[in-house]
């Protein structure tokens, strides 16, 4: 069933849409490219022989050097709220659409709804400059090609709904930052990518008529069971303020500090888009900013709750022109329950609780008060071993993760009594929590390792890196380097918006 890359079916919808959705315009290959990371599960959904990656022309037919038959590429215009500004024209600066493929069967894309597709734009980001590059260059670097590859595939590990990766082709040709640096480009693979800066764009430039015709074009491509209803705007609005709240929680539960939270950065579909300087948190800190460039903390992991909810009023005014008032404040009122009843699901499960209890909201927001100096990812995998039974507490689990195990006393007192009274089998609550704790995370201080190997040509520490993070809930004996904080002293790597 899998095909050569020439072979692929593509069904370009977006294409048909009026010339003022979009620029036609093909990719600046570069001069010499190598497939830097490939991922055979994302080439499965658009039925790609994985074996293709190994041709020479694999890198070529993708970057633009040789035709690909069926690509009908496309820059997307849109505007976005970028940190609470609003930019009325942005669009595809240096990514291009290069079509939408049509696999033979349907993959799942949010397991937690249990949504799936067949048709999968193929986004070429890094591919040269459009009539949206602003003066900018259109091109990405290596070490952030790198980072969207890896954060997009282990975010679909984790089962937290994402963009993937297919491909990252490197180049020699540098790109220009602060210095030269190796030039590359990011095949992303999504069902699709409309943004909620999409419908602002239509929205602030007033035309309304193209604004309807995107939000019919996203009901009926994207939004079958909505666009079949009463009131099909009023609907798409609805799931989507409750797609974009359980998304946010699952970046909550897992530690995900998405760091670039424009509206433009935002899927309609409420799945994770566009990885730039993202962070996964390793001491628990609400305050954690993993955006360099994000001066006020503005973006920072425990204030992306409160910009989904400004983000989703962007998008409703946008959307106004469809919409009654009160369809508009009915949708954002799903809002918070809908937030609130994922999250606490996640974490009740991370606890190992079998059965829902009123004061578990209580007893999670006392975990996060006593949890800030202990490693975040490390201290649910092994509350797995907590043993309720020996008289005194054993804190010993918390060895080399935490730097303040005692704060954490008097809340694993109240852990214990509650696990004691649930009278789970301990063997069944460790199995349960590790299907739902991951051990392995994607660090900054690994992914810099894998990209430093890369830089200089190798690339078997990416792929290592890769395919430990693609089972995070396995042990995987032998790889504990992978689940382990940065060693002391290890040097803080700075990572900031659009490389
Ligand atoms: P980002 O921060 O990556 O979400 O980018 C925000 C906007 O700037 C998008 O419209 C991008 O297409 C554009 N952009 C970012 N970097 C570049 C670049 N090097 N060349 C052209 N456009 C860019
Ligand atoms: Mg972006």
């Amino acid at each position: 069933m899998s095909k050569p890359l020439e072979a692929l079916q593509f069904d370009n919808t977006y294409a048909q849409l009026p010339e003022s959705f979009y620029q036609v315009v093909f990719p600046t290959p570069f001069q010499e490219s190598r497939v830097v990371a490939f991922s055979a599960s994302c080439a499965d959904l658009i039925d790609l022989d994985p074996a293709e990656n190994t041709k020479p022309e694999f890198s070529a037919r993708l970057s633009g050097a040789l035709p690909l038959p069926g690509s009908w590429p496309i820059a997307q215009v849109y505007a976005g709220h970028q940190f609470g500004n609003l930019v009325p024209r942005l669009g595809d600066g240096r990514a291009i659409l290069l079509g939408e493929a049509c696999g033979s069967r349907p993959h799942v894309w949010n397991r937690y709804r249990g949504l799936s597709g067949r048709k999968w734009d193929l986004h070429l980001k890094g591919a040269g400059p459009t009539n949206f590059s602003r003066g900018f260059d259109g091109r990405a670097v290596l070490r952030s090609c790198i980072r969207e590859y890896l954060a997009s595939e282990f975010l679909e590990a984790l089962g937290i709904p994402t963009t993937r990766a297919l491909a990252v082709l490197g180049s020699r040709d540098p790109v220009f930052r602060e210095t030269p640096e190796p030039g590359a480009m990011v095949v992303r693979v999504a069902p699709s990518h409309i943004r909620f800066g999409t419908f602002e764009y239509f929205y602030y430039q007033q035309q309304f008529h193209h604004l309807k015709e995107l939000a019919d074009f996203t009901l009926s491509h994207y939004f079958p069971d909505q666009e079949k209803a009463e009131a099909p705007y009023a609907e798409l609005c609805r799931e989507v303020v409750i797609r974009t709240a359980q998304l946010i929680a699952h970046w909550q539960a897992f530690g995900f500090t998405h760091g670039v939270m424009n509206t433009d950065n935002f899927s309609i579909l409420g799945i994770t888009l566009d990885y730039g300087p993202y962070g996964f948190l390793e001491s628990f800190d609400p305050g954690h900013v993993s955006n360099h460039s994000d001066e006020h903390g503005m973006y920072a992991f425990g204030n992306q709750p409160q910009v989904g909810w400004f983000n989703l009023q962007c998008l409703i005014r946008a959307l106004s022109p469809l919409l009654k008032r009160e369809q508009a404040q009915a949708a954002l009122e799903e809002y918070e329950p809908a937030m609130a009843g994922c999250y606490l699901g996640l974490m009740a499960d991370k606890l190992g609780f079998l059965k829902r209890r009123e004061e578990d909201e209580r007893l999670i927001g006392s975990l996060l008060e006593a949890l800030p100096g202990t490693d975040y990812t490390l201290f649910f995998r092994r509350l797995a071993n907590f043993n309720s039974d020996s008289s005194t507490l054993d804190l010993s689990f918390l060895d080399g993760i935490s730097d303040s195990p005692e704060r954490l006393r008097p809340w694993l007192e109240q852990y214990r009594t509650r696990i004691i009274d649930e009278a789970l089998d301990p063997t069944q609550r460790r199995v349960h929590m590790n299907r739902v704790n991951p051990k392995f995370i994607l660090r900054n201080h690994l992914a810099q390792l894998a990209i430093e190997r890369s830089e200089g040509g190798d690339d078997t520490e990416l792929h290592r890196l890769a395919t430990v993070l693609s089972r995070p809930f396995e042990e995987q004996p032998g790889q504990e380097f992978y689940s382990l904080p940065a060693p002391a002293g290890t040097k803080k790597c700075v990572i900031s918006c659009s490389s």
